[in-house]
């Protein structure tokens, strides 16, 4: 019997994709107070949406909260090192540019090296950003190196995420969570039950009528969001007329070599085809807009370019970009596919769950639920969205290309006032400030803004303080040792297996 005050005991999460599973290891290794069960709902006939397997570094500290050994990790699920993506015809049909995790070169007497490279740029020939970046230098190399914390060497500067099989880290993270204690239960839910005067949700029901009782719901269950939308009618705030991709044609390839140790985005007439390297295959894709391409056509464009042996059929995933109104209603918590979508271009979906977890838990509520801390969550969970969403519309808006009507209206579209503010300060003196806690760093936006050929007016005055030929000599010094130190990694699969990584 729940008395009508006091903490939350019974948490029940409703799904069991990659978001259901993350966020019940995660609560079972911080939440389990002895009292509290966790129980997690999913449905073998339903299925998961099965793709999603680039991500972003700060996952990298999710494994590790969790107490992950990395290298188990990456055996269990085929993964793979991440150092960036390279994106292929973005700026103009033929161009090429890195966006690295990590960062370019080093300040000199407190200026941003971004504003030295731009200095030189006008002056003469510094090559490209990427020659002053060390998770590009080893990408450019095919190779990689984890960086040591504290170490001196460049490798240090190195940032990194993964790839992985997210149904294998799904099963991975099952394995964990019932170890500590997560209840399963397999089966489809027929009815959800609501509290008559709050609103609240009160269980769900099981086509075997089996109810599950809870205190706080977890929205795990897809694209569908079944508590947060089928029964809760949030509303969904859509942002197609910034992101009109709205279709996916997924297409696993045999690999055909040693994994490169980064994603590629290529563009094509009305989209972008993904290239995710694993160790077992290769995960391709292509995300197009169906107003101006069939899925045909789209299939026909993917296949052309795909490199291996096809191992599946495609199948079309249809979605809409935006999120859900609010990503906390009643008692009900949205994460993953539920609370929103946005591309997966900068590969964010799952960086967006993880962070959904740990809001989650600096925000954990007793009964009833305080309004003021539901709010906070909301909030933060908005600004995330715009951010990612400002970043993912970057791509589009800072296009040359005019070769098809899907690239003239993206060139063309108004876009939120917050990336038109940011893009003007680049383009008056190459200014990028990252305000408070901004997912994407100062590195991200320079790589792609200069990627596609957005080159600032001028470059800030300061950076015109510091003598030429002495800034001149240590950019040449940086980027030798850069390529110098990249060519002394190993490759992704060589790094792999002398680690005990490789499946
Ligand atoms: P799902 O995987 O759809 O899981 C839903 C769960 O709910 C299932 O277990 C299902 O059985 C259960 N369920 C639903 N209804 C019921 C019911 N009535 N009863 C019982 N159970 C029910 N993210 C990245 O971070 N990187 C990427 O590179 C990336 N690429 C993507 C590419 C595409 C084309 C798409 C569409 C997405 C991509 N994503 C990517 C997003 C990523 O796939 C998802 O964020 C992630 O898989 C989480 O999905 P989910 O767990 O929210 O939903």
């Amino acid at each position: 019997m729940q008395s009508d005050r006091g903490e939350i005991e019974r948490v029940v999460i409703v799904g069991g994709g990659t978001a259901g599973w993350m966020a019940a290891a995660a609560m079972s290794r911080y939440f389990d107070n002895g009292r509290r069960t966790i129980t997690l709902v999913e449905s073998d006939a339903i299925g998961t949406v099965g793709v999603g397997e680039a991500t972003i570094p700060p996952i990298v500290s999710f494994n590790r909260m969790l107490d992950i050994d990395e290298n188990a990790f990456l055996r269990a699920t085929r993964g793979t090192f991440k150092l960036g993506i390279e994106f292929v015809n973005w700026g103009k049909v033929g161009d090429r540019y890195f966006h690295p995790f990590g960062s370019y070169g080093q300040d000199l007497h407190g200026i941003p090296f971004h504003q030295l490279y731009l200095r030189e740029a006008a002056r003469g020939e510094p090559g490209s950003i990427s020659d002053y970046c060390m998770s590009c230098a080893a990408a450019a190399q095919r190779r990689f190196g984890r960086p040591q914390p504290g170490a001196q060497s460049l490798v240090s500067q190195i940032g990194y995420a993964f790839h992985f099989d997210a149904s294998l880290y799904a099963k991975f993270l099952r394995g964990m969570a019932e170890r500590q204690k997560v209840v399963r239960r397999e089966g489809k839910i027929a009815q959800v039950h609501r509290d008559g005067e709050s609103g609240d949700v009160l269980s769900v029901e099981l086509e075997s009528g089996e109810r599950i009782e809870g205190d706080l719901f977890l929205d795990c269950s897809g694209f569908r969001g079944l508590l947060i939308e089928e029964t809760l009618e949030t509303g969904f705030e859509d942002w197609s007329q910034w992101l009109p991709v709205d279709s996916a044609l997924p297409l696993p390839t045999a690999n055909t070599g040693s994994p490169d140790p980064f994603t590629r985005a290529t563009a094509h007439g009305a989209g972008w085809q993904w290239r995710i390297p694993l160790q077992h295959r290769t995960g391709n894709g292509h995300v197009f807009c169906s107003d101006y391409m069939d899925a045909d056509e789209a299939e026909r464009i993917l296949r052309e370019h795909v490199e291996g042996e096809a191992l599946a059929d495609t199948r079309l995933i249809r979605f809409k970009t935006g999120m859900r109104r609010k990503a906390w209603n009643h008692n009900v918590i949205a994460l993953g596919l539920s609370g929103g979508f946005l591309e997966p271009l900068e590969s964010t979906s799952i960086h967006l769950i993880q962070n959904g977890i740990a809001r989650l838990f600096a925000l954990f509520p007793d009964r009833p639920i305080n309004p003021l801390e539901r709010s906070e969550y909301n909030r933060g969970m908005r600004d995330l969205y715009e951010d990612i969403r400002d970043f993912i519309i970057l791509h589009y808006k800072a296009t040359q290309r005019d070769d098809t009507p899907f690239w003239r209206y993206v060139a063309n579209m108004d876009v939120p006032d917050s990336l038109a503010h940011k893009m003007e300060l680049w383009r008056l003196h190459g200014r990028v400030f990252r305000e408070n806690a901004e997912l994407f760093n100062i590195t991200s936006w320079i790589a792609v803004m200069l990627g596609q050929n957005m080159v600032p007016r001028r470059h800030d005055p300061i950076a015109d303080t510091l003598d030429e030929a002495k800034v001149a000599a240590a950019m040449r010094q940086m980027r030798a040792a850069y390529a110098d130190t990249a060519a002394r990694l190993p490759s992704q699969e060589d790094f792999l297996r002398r680690a005990g990584a490789w499946a």
